[in-house]
C-alpha cells in the first residue's frame, strides 16, 4: 500500500467527469491519491476503502460501488456509509485488525 500526492490520475478523472471535482482524494488498488497535499482528517477513511477493496476483492468494490449502488447517493452507498464512521486510526484499527500494513502507514503519515 502507498500513498501518492499531486495524483495525476485523480485530476484526469475529473477533466473527464469520472470523479466529483470536490473530491480530494480517493482509494484505488492499494493506493491512496490524493489530488494536492495529503488532507489528514480524511486518511482514516481512505485507508477504510483500502480494507474494504481488500475484504470484497477490487473488482466486486468497483461493482458494488460504480454499478449495483450506481442509482444510490454517495453518502448513502454501502461502503461511504461505514468509511465514514472511520474517524481515527483507532478505530480502522478496531475494524480491520486484520490489515496492519494499512493502519501502520496512516499512523506514521499522521505523526510526520
Ligand atoms: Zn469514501
Amino acid at each position: 500500500m502507498k500513498i501518492v500526492t499531486n495524483s495525476k490520475l485523480l485530476r484526469v478523472l475529473q477533466l473527464f467527469k469520472l470523479q466529483a471535482s470536490w473530491v480530494e482524494a480517493m482509494a484505488f488498488n492499494e493506493t491512496i491519491y490524493f489530488k494536492n497535499e495529503i488532507v489528514e482528517s480524511i486518511l482514516p477513511h481512505e485507508g477504510c476503502h483500502i480494507c474494504q477493496q481488500r475484504e470484497h476483492g477490487l473488482i466486486n468494490f468497483l461493482y458494488i460501488y460504480f454499478w449495483r449502488e450506481r442509482n444510490i447517493h454517495y453518502s448513502y452507498k454501502k461502503f461511504e456509509k461505514k468509511a465514514y464512521k472511520i474517524k481515527s486510526v483507532a478505530d480502522l484499527i478496531k475494524l480491520y485488525p486484520e490489515y496492519p500494513d494499512v493502519y501502520n502507514l496512516i499512523e506514521k503519515t499522521l505523526k510526520r
